[in-house]
């Protein structure tokens, strides 16, 4: 079988490498490639991957909105989120999905066990932080509260969260055991911090979904004060093994897809 991921830009996407290092370590004879699909082509978007006779396909930036008219179902967490970053193709029928709040939260529950429990502050309201909160919000009793530079953003949230500015975070940061940064404030060369980390409390963990840098300077800064810190790696890696499992019905090899993953971070 064959299955892809796409975006623009996508040659540094990690996620061929990821994928076909499972099938390897699985022994599957199944590939798969990055295509790059500019906005301008995205209306031919069916005729090349039907071209092509993929049978699933992930979706990056910027096509995780735009993906939605060409499908034939979504599922209910893709719904909610409004955003589809898996497709699975049965019989010609298209159906979307969503893994990425479910990889963030799977790996989460590893390195915070009692979540349940747990006061979660999220900051930013886009894709990633809806798709996050919506599946906190399954099972995390305190209600959740999520910050964001432009508070029109959660007009369109159905989500029973508090919501407030990054500025109100700011001041409140100490009473919470959880904060994840879903912002792009950070990523790559961006030296940006989302917020001033002044009112931390030192036993509260620090997360940010970015893991290029692996320590982004908002998780730097996190660590210097003694705190507890996680990126976004694992999320990465449990979204596409999550992606696997609905394509093919398998467990994915996490150990395998994550040293593959790892290995190229460095450069190995
Ligand atoms: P998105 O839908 O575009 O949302 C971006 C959010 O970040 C918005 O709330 C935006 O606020 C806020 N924001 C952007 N720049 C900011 C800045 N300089 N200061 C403060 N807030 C800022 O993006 P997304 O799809 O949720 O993705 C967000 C990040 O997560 C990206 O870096 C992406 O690469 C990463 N991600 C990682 C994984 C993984 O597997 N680890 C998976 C998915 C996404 P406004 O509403 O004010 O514009």
């Amino acid at each position: 079988m064959k299955y892809a991921v796409i975006g623009d830009p996508i040659s540094h996407s990690l996620s061929p490498i990821m994928h076909n290092a499972n099938f390897h370590s699985l022994n599957m004879n199944d590939s798969y490639e990055a295509l790059h699909i500019p906005v301008e082509r995205f209306n031919q978007i069916r005729e090349i991957i039907e071209e092509k006779d993929i049978s699933g396909f992930n979706i990056t930036i910027p096509h995780k909105e735009r993906i939605i008219p060409f499908l034939d179902e979504i599922d209910a967490q893709s719904e909610t989120v409004g955003a589809v970053n898996t497709v699975k193709i049965v019989d010609g029928k298209w159906i979307g999905y969503n893994t990425d709040g479910l990889g963030y939260v799977t790996g989460l529950k590893q390195v915070y066990p009692d979540l349940e429990n747990a006061y979660i502050l999220i900051l930013g309201a886009g894709g990633a932080s809806k798709g996050i909160a919506n599946e906190l919000n399954k099972f995390v009793q305190p209600k959740l509260t999520v910050a964001n530079r432009t508070i029109s953003r959660f007009e369109s949230w159905t989500l029973d969260v508090n919501a407030i500015s990054l500025e109100e975070a700011e001041t409140h940061l100490d009473e919470f055991d959880i904060i994840i940064n879903t912002t792009p404030a950070g990523m790559d060369d961006n030296k940006e911090h989302v917020i001033s980390l002044k009112h931390l409390s030192p036993n509260t963990l620090v997360s940010d979904i970015v893991y290029i840098p692996y320590k982004t300077p908002f998780l730097e800064e996190a660590e210097a004060k003694g705190n507890q810190i996680y990126n976004g790696l694992d999320m990465f890696v449990y979204q596409g093994a999550e992606s696997f499992r609905i394509w093919t019905g398998n467990q994915a090899n996490i150990q395998e897809m994550k040293y593959a993953v790892l290995k190229n971070l460095k450069g190995e």
